[in-house]
């Protein structure tokens, strides 16, 4: 029976004071990782006083949602690999905007197997509200072939120790890894799903210079994902996931030039997110128009903010649909008042 997860959705988006800690407290290289290129931050040291600096600049920008509550996210590296003191150290910075209500919480990223129930009731006493674990995968042997150094039996302990903490838990998934498949992918989005999580990411996995995989990639040892397949891949898990009610809150890696100089083969695209989506509402489109009585004329009703994903890159939504002999007889309407991402379609009087 599938599991339907409690959604934690806020009211507004979070405002996100990001702090990269790139590679610091991190022993191991997974094959997939370059943090510099991923991040587009350069190794150094941050300080406490930096932090302070960072969150006292970000909060006197104008803002707008000044109704969105604030975190403060430490990204790059596993954050709980630190030492403790250095953990105090950089938590601490934080605590001044904690207690004044300027901040609402702290966020980071770490390694599953970086999470013990100590290390929870930490993070916890020390206001960190979310943890996004960088599983990438729950299949043992594609986190063995991907060099990832822990099991997805951590995943499943990391998750349980945070939430008995009452952290939320965001989980990271990579989808083409070494000695992954369509169906090993899908599997451990199932897998992931059930552990419901607060949320998910799903990035495609990249060969970037600098990385193990790119050595691979060079002796035609690691193929990666083509765009149309990743694109195919995240649009599936992003149904299994919206099946359990849990938000997909981010697809593909954030564009940046650094990322976009050193990435050498995969399916990277700066608006890999609304691909996929695009192609989810193609398909829910063409559903509904294959299902209509052909002699009739209808009227397809969408809501006016899923235009551009409606139509696709290019318009190329509408041109398959017209290809497809589809759209004959459709007027199509794009209103304010249909709620995003559902379609009405109903037959029309002479
Ligand atoms: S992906 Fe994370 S755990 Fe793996 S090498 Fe990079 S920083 Fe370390």
């Amino acid at each position: 029976m599938e599991t339907s997860c409690t959604s934690s959705n806020q009211k507004f988006p979070p405002f996100v004071i990001p702090i990269f800690i790139v590679h610091q407290g991190c022993p191991h290289q997974c094959l997939f990782c370059n943090q510099r290129s991923i991040t587009g931050a350069s190794e150094g040291m941050v300080t406490a006083q930096a932090v302070q600096e960072t969150i006292r600049t970000q909060l006197a920008w104008p803002r707008r949602n000044p109704s969105a509550p604030v975190q403060v996210a430490f990204y790059g590296g596993s954050f709980t690999g630190l030492d403790l003191e250095r953990q105090r150290e950089l938590l601490g910075a934080v605590q001044p905007f904690l207690a004044s209500g300027q901040v609402r919480e702290i966020r980071l990223s770490t390694r599953p197997d970086y999470v013990t129930p100590e290390i929870a009731l930490f993070l916890r006493e020390h206001g960190v509200g979310i943890v996004e674990l960088g599983a990438q995968s729950l299949d043992d042997r594609v986190l063995s072939a991907s060099g990832r150094g822990h099991t997805a039996a951590q995943v499943k302990a990391a998750v349980a120790c945070l939430k008995e903490e009452g952290i939320q838990v965001g989980l990271q998934l990579m989808l083409g890894l070494p000695g992954d498949s369509p169906a090993t992918a899908l599997a451990s989005g199932r897998r992931a799903a059930e552990l419901c999580p607060d949320m998910v990411r799903l990035y495609p996995c990249l060969v970037v210079s600098g990385s193990p995989l790119a050595e691979l990639h060079h002796q035609g040892q690691y193929q990666p994902l083509t765009l149309n397949r990743a694109v195919a891949l995240a649009g599936r898990l992003w149904l299994i996931f919206k099946a359990h009610n849990i938000p997909v809150v981010r697809m593909g890696l954030q564009p940046s030039d650094s990322l976009e100089k050193t990435v050498l083969a995969g399916p990277y695209h700066p608006a890999f997110g609304e691909l996929v989506l695009s192609r989810l509402f193609f398909n829910q489109v063409r559903a509904k128009l294959s299902s209509r009585l052909f002699h009739l004329p209808h009227r397809l009703t969408l809501a006016k903010a899923d235009e551009s994903i409606y139509r696709g890159r290019g318009n190329a939504n509408v041109k398959r649909l017209v290809a497809l002999g589809l759209l004959e007889g459709v007027e199509t309407v794009f209103s304010a008042s249909q709620a995003r991402q559902t379609v009405q379609l109903a037959a029309v009087a002479f």
